[in-house]
């Protein structure tokens, strides 16, 4: 039976704050994205929890949003309720800095070195929030979120558990137990990380070459994803890509990035089936030139 009984949409319609049909293009970075049938933007995180809650009492479907750089929505949208969370409180202590899941880890990589911490560099490369960072491990120029990570509290709809050591978090590369594990559905609330003392201005200065030679090697100022695909073991799915012979390929208005093969850019105005339709012709052909098989690092969403 579908859930959206007249009960259901009326629980819903009662949420704070809630809207209906709220449009998600604005809130990804590809700036694609059909709307919310309800959505939410919480930085309480007892408000979070309860309206998720809800939701699985009532077999509602929902979805988390943090900065929206590593999602692909529908353009028909996403059903049953979006939550954007918004919660950006920190507090460092000593070494240790427990940042809340919607602060950016780029903010965070910033506020390390005002605290003279080093270690956290590489997340200047990682648009996103710190809970959709600790969703799929990030990581950037060799080091991922697991190599710092102490801990992170959340909340699991229907459990009882509030902490979660790194090993519960099975972290992989570009994944944990809350992308593809028995913690999916649950919500990052904060995370803890353990840093070393060190020179915020040296740190400081090795973030700007770190992203002064990005942006000359990947799109970094358009309207994109990061990257599409994970590197396949051996070998980077960027170079497989324009060895297939894709760099520049385009559907309406999106684009294979001619920087860097592993990006797709919206130029103004595509839509989630364009980017879609790139994605599958560039996971074919990498399939039937070279045998190998392009794993998704972004994650699409919605009613496809
Ligand atoms: C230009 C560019 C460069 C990038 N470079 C890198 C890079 O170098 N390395 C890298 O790893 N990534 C990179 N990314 C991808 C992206 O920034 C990361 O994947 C980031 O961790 C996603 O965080 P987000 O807040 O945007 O999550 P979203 O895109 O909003 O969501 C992604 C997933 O995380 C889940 N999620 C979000 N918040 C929470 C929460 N609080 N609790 C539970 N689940 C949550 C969502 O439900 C969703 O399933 C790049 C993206 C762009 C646009």
């Amino acid at each position: 039976m579908s859930w959206r009984k007249s009960s259901n949409l009326a629980w819903l319609r009662d949420l704070p704050g809630v809207r209906e049909g709220e449009p998600l293009g604005t809130r990804t970075s590809f700036g694609i994205g059909g709307p919310a049938e309800f959505f939410m933007e919480a930085a309480n995180p007892q408000s979070i929890e309860l309206a998720l809650e809800g939701c699985r009492l009532r077999g509602i479907p929902y979805l988390l949003l943090g900065a929206g750089t590593n999602l692909l929505i529908a353009d028909a949208g996403i059903e049953g309720l979006v939550v954007r969370v918004v919660n950006r409180d920190y507090e460092v202590e000593g070494t240790r800095i427990r940042a809340a899941a919607g602060l950016k880890m780029m903010r965070l990589a910033r506020i390390a070195a005002d605290a003279n911490l080093r270690g956290f560099e590489f997340a200047i490369g990682v648009p996103g929030t710190v809970g959709g960072a600790v969703y799929q491990n990030a990581g950037c120029w060799g080091k991922e979120l697991r190599e710092v990570l102490v801990e992170a509290r959340g909340f699991q709809p229907g459990a009882d558990r509030r902490t979660w050591s790194a090993q519960d978090l099975a972290f992989g590369y570009r994944t944990s137990a809350l992308r593809a594990g028995p913690l999916r559905g649950s919500l990052v609330i904060d995370a803890t990380i353990k840093l070393e003392r060190g020179d915020g201005e040296e740190s400081k200065r090795l973030m700007t070459r770190l992203t002064n030679e990005r942006s000359q090697t990947q799109p970094i100022k358009t309207k994109n994803c990061g990257s599409v695909f994970m590197n396949p073991s051996g070998d980077s799915a960027g170079r497989l890509i324009q060895a297939a012979g894709l760099k520049g390929a385009r559907q309406g208005a999106a684009v294979i990035s001619q920087l860097h093969g592993n990006f797709i850019v919206n130029e103004g105005g595509a839509k989630a089936a364009d980017v879609s339709a790139l994605i599958d012709r560039a996971r074919s052909e990498v399939m039937r030139r070279f045998g190998i098989e392009l794993e998704r690092e972004v994650e699409l969403v919605g009613k496809w």
